[in-house]
């Protein structure tokens, strides 16, 4: 009948679940709105989906986060919501007009520590990266959470560079790692979902062969606002 849809249950669910600042608040939608009159398309994580990313950093007690894909800034909003005041966040992004309207965002959101945007090629970028702490002869150097949700062709790379910029026990989240299923075949679309599916299962791949030596891993297939997809939660053994 339509009337129960995993939509109006997500909206259900965003009515008795978020927390104050964190999901659609007031400063978040005209920052939505700024980013839509500014043509940046709605792929934002959801509400449900942004908070879940609060309680995993909570979690692992994150004070260093690292984001690849910043968009509009809503996810980057949960992530830095969930450090401590000494924290740090480093967001990547390619599009310098998504990195402008992150900043407003951030400024708006009034975040407090400020994430610090990197502009380039996610893949450039982080070859330059340290992991924190390290030049300070830190033990615990490196993110203690990585949100991966930037172009999914560069997964196996994005991944591999997660790994070696994190700490022993970090979190590291893949997002739209389902993608309805395709992952499960090759992918011939001509588009570049075609790039998408590759990528990921070049990380799956590497998963099997991987076979828990560096990496502990999990696929969770969600349904929900954003329709049948997914994410990998991996824990750095
Ligand atoms: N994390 C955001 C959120 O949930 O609010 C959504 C990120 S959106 C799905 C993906 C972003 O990755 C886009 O802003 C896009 O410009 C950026 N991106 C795509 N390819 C990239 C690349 N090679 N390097 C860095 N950023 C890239």
């Amino acid at each position: 009948t339509g009337e129960h849809t995993a939509q109006k249950t997500d909206a259900y669910l965003d009515t008795k679940l978020l927390a104050p600042g964190y999901g659609a608040d007031q400063v978040l939608e005209k920052c939505r709105k700024r980013a839509h009159e500014a043509g940046i398309p709605e792929i934002a994580v959801s509400p449900q989906q942004g908070q879940l990313l609060s309680i995993l950093a909570k979690s692992v007690g994150a004070s260093k986060i690292l984001e690849i894909g910043t968009l509009w800034g809503y996810s980057t909003v949960f992530l830095a919501r969930s450090l401590p005041k000494h924290g740090q966040i480093d967001t990547l992004e390619i599009d310098p007009l998504h990195a402008k309207i992150s900043n407003q965002t951030f400024i708006d959101a009034d975040l407090y520590p400020f994430p610090k945007i990197h502009i380039g090629k996610a893949v450039d970028t982080l070859k330059g990266l340290s992991p924190p702490g390290e030049a300070e002869g830190l033990k615990d150097a490196g993110y203690d959470f990585v949100f991966i949700d930037a172009d999914k062709g560069n997964i196996p790379e994005y991944f591999q560079q997660a790994l070696r910029l994190s700490r022993k026990g970090a979190l590291i989240f893949i997002d739209n790692a389902i993608r309805g299923g395709r992952i499960t075949s090759e992918y011939r679309s001509n588009t570049h979902e075609d790039a998408n599916i590759a990528g990921l299962r070049k990380f799956y791949d590497w998963a099997e062969k991987d076979n828990g030596k560096t990496v502990l891993l999990s696929g969770t297939q969600t349904v929900g606002a954003k329709h049948w997809d997914g994410f990998v939660l991996a824990t750095k053994l």
